[in-house]
């Protein structure tokens, strides 16, 4: 197996997960490190070696693969401006740091977009022509996948779905627009809401395990916000199937069978019929799986 499988990491503010992933995005050797993402830029690159000598003596010296938080420029490999969860300068050259660190070619990109490819090649996207996952915890992550390729936009930040303003009213976003989807249709809006109404939670479960119509009231306006938030981005790249994951899609039946419904209401039926809505299959291995398989893209093989 040793020249089958390339280095693969998905950076987050908490983890630094890692493994080795074969060309049909299969991974071994996972694990999960401490990132050391707050503490700056030398701490960070001590992980990533850590990371990499604890599963690399087997890994081909082909390209490795990195998901990162931030907006990654497709072209210069730089964190667009900054990201909250990493403690680094502006515009910092992400990829070419890596190169250096880990002596060969990295394929980057935002961790969203790497656990979309990932769902897209090898999880519950598995067939889609256009795939978009959805990650609904905290906030709302999204990446797009066309043909097997990421659509990344000009400057690395497509699908940035959360911040579609879907109306004028409501709390304000992370990002300072009143009226974003983000703070209704994610985990954190929902929880937040259910404690406005006067419900003691603390987590997304507890609002989806609750019998009081509080609760309920609290799922339907986060439900019609994620389904508006879900039918605006359909409209415009007409996926055949949408993969959500994420704390809130561990809901189940109590979140897509709401969804789906509300969805008829918002969707063009052309575009409606033949999608499907799925959760996610891959869990916490999506991003290093997805990093795996743009390492391999890098190569030409994937
Ligand atoms: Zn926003």
């Amino acid at each position: 197996m040793s020249d089958t499988t390339l280095l693969a990491f998905d950076l987050g503010g908490t983890d630094l997960k890692v493994g080795r992933v074969d060309a049909s995005g299969t991974v071994h050797d996972f694990q999960k490190l401490p990132s050391r993402a707050n503490e700056g830029e030398a701490p960070l690159f001590e992980a990533v070696t850590t990371a990499a000598n604890t599963v690399g003596s087997h890994a081909a010296r082909g390209a490795a693969g990195f998901g990162s938080p931030g907006v990654l420029h497709p072209v210069s490999g730089i964190i667009v401006d900054r990201t909250p969860n990493l403690n680094l300068s502006a515009d910092f050259p992400m990829r070419a740091r890596l190169e250096s660190v880990l002596g060969r070619k990295v394929a980057i990109d935002n961790d969203a977009n790497m656990a979309a490819l990932a769902e897209h090649t090898a999880g519950a996207g598995k067939g889609a022509r256009v795939s978009l996952t959805i990650t609904v915890g905290t906030g709302v992550g999204c990446g797009i996948v066309v043909d097997g390729r990421v659509l990344k936009g000009a400057m690395g930040g497509a699908g940035e779905i959360g911040h579609m303003p879907l109306g004028s009213t409501g709390p304000a976003c992370g990002c300072g627009v009143v009226g974003c989807a983000e703070p209704m249709a994610s985990g954190s809006g929902l929880i937040a809401r259910a404690r406005e109404a006067g419900l003691d939670v603390s987590n997304a479960r507890e609002v989806f395990e609750s019998s009081d119509p509080r609760a309920a009231e609290a799922i339907a306006r986060m439900v019609d916000h994620l389904a508006r938030m879900v039918s605006a981005a359909t409209a415009l790249l007409n996926p055949d199937v949408i993969v959500i994951g994420g704390g809130v899609a561990q809901a189940g039946p109590k979140l897509f069978g709401p969804l789906e419904a509300s969805c008829k209401r918002y969707m063009l039926a052309s575009h409606r019929q033949h999608l499907r809505i799925v959760p996610a299959t891959l869990g916490e291995r999506a991003g290093v799986i997805g990093a795996g398989l743009a390492a391999w893209q890098l190569q030409g093989n994937g």
